[in-house]
C-alpha cells in the first residue's frame, strides 16, 4: 500500500477507491454542490487562491476528483481545512462557482465522517479553540483562545509553543493590541449559546456520512 502521503493522482488504480455515487451525493448534499456541474475546469480559483501550495489538491482538481468519484481523496484532503475563506476564488470564478461555501460545507462532511487527518490538521485545532473562544465570551480572546490551542498538542508542547511567542505577545501589549486582565465579554452570551446549539442542532440534522 502507497503511504498516506502519496499524491492520489499517483497511486496504481488498484490503490485508488472511486465511489460513483459520491458527485451525486455532493451536488444534493453539500452546500453550493448543485453548482459544481457549472465548473469548467478553468483553473482560476486554484491559480488565484493565496493558500494552493498548502493544499493537497487545489479547488479546481477537488472538484475534478469529485466528479470523479474518489470520496476518500477528496474527504482525506487538508484542502477545506487550509482555505482561509478569503472569497478571491469565488470572485473570480467566470461560472459563479461558490467554490468557498462549497469547501467549507465539504470539511464540515469530512470531519462528521471521522476522516481523522483532516481533524488533526493545525486550522481544524486552531478553528476548534476559535469556536470554543466565540462561544464562550462572544468574542476572541486571542491570548485564551490561542493557549487553548497550542494546549491540542499537549502541556508541554503548549508550553514551549507560548514561551516561542512570547516576544510577539510583549510587542502586542506595548503597542495596546493585547490587555492583560479578564477577557472582554458580550452582553448576550446566553442568547448566542442558543443561537450556536440551534445551529448544531440544524447541522445535526442534515442527512449524509
Ligand atoms: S474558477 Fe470556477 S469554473 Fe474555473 S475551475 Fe474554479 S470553480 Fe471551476
Ligand atoms: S477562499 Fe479558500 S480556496 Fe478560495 S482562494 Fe481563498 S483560500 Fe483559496
Amino acid at each position: 500500500m502507497a503511504p498516506a502521503s502519496t499524491p492520489t493522482a499517483l497511486l496504481p488504480d488498484s490503490a485508488r477507491t472511486y465511489d460513483l455515487g459520491f458527485a451525486r451525493w455532493v451536488y444534493e448534499n453539500v452546500d453550493g454542490g448543485d453548482k459544481l456541474s457549472m465548473c469548467m475546469q478553468c483553473g482560476v480559483c486554484s491559480g488565484s487562491c493565496p493558500i494552493g501550495t498548502e493544499m493537497d489538491h487545489g479547488p479546481r482538481k477537488l472538484f475534478m476528483m469529485i466528479r470523479a468519484g474518489m470520496k476518500d481523496a477528496v474527504l482525506k484532503s487538508n484542502t477545506m481545512f487550509n482555505c482561509t475563506s478569503c472569497y478571491r476564488c469565488v470572485v473570480r470564478c467566470p461560472r459563479g462557482v461558490p467554490v468557498t461555501y462549497i469547501l467549507q460545507d465539504l470539511g464540515r462532511v469530512a470531519a462528521r465522517a471521522g476522516y481523522a487527518e483532516a481533524e488533526k490538521t493545525d486550522n481544524a485545532r486552531f478553528a476548534k479553540a476559535f469556536y470554543w473562544s466565540t462561544r464562550t465570551f462572544g468574542r476572541t480572546d486571542e491570548r485564551l483562545f490561542t493557549f487553548k490551542y497550542y494546549l491540542s498538542f499537549g502541556i508541554v508542547e503548549a508550553i514551549k509553543k507560548a514561551m516561542a511567542n512570547m516576544p510577539i505577545a510583549m510587542s502586542l501589549l506595548k503597542t495596546k493590541r493585547m490587555h492583560i486582565g479578564m477577557p472582554h465579554k458580550i452582553k448576550g452570551t446566553k442568547e448566542l449559546k442558543a443561537i450556536l446549539d440551534k445551529a448544531q442542532e440544524i447541522e445535526k440534522s442534515k442527512q449524509g456520512f
